[in-house]
């Protein structure tokens, strides 16, 4: 079933300007701004500027030239922020998509998190 996109989710309001937030860097394709509630030191949130709904959407549907920019952009920021493994000790990607995954806002978007030692993948609490 093809994903229908709602463009009245925050982060769209964001891409429009109509909410504001704190950028980090902007492409042609991407944009990359600190969350709101940051869950690590290092918390910023990468969004492609295209309607997708989650990480399948935009791997499916995205333009090469979409997937080359959100990639590039986001590896460039691992080293802006200070979180690269060669230098900053490392850091962990989390692209909810989903219910199960308790996705909050509809528009494909990968969380970075860094600058601290981040723990187990899953908290115990919700592993069976
Ligand atoms: P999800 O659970 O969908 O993967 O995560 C959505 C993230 O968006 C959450 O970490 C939440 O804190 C963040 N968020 C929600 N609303 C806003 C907002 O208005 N501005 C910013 N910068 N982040 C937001």
């Amino acid at each position: 079933m093809p994903y229908e996109y709602d463009d009245q989710n925050v982060f769209a309001k964001i891409l429009r300007g109509d909410i504001p937030n704190q950028t980090v860097i902007e492409t042609e394709h991407t944009l990359a701004f600190h969350d709101i509630n940051a869950q690590a030191p290092v918390h910023v949130l990468v969004i492609p500027k295209g309607a997708y709904v989650n990480y399948d959407h935009f791997g499916a549907e995205a333009t090469a030239a979409e997937i080359t920019d959100f990639t590039r952009t986001l590896a460039k920021l691992t080293a802006d922020l200070g979180v690269a493994p060669d230098a900053g000790g490392g850091y962990r990607l989390i692209a909810n998509s989903g219910e199960a995954a308790i996705q909050e806002v509809p528009h494909m978007h990968v969380h970075i998190l860094g600058g601290r030692p981040l723990g187990a993948i899953l908290a115990t609490a919700a592993s069976s």
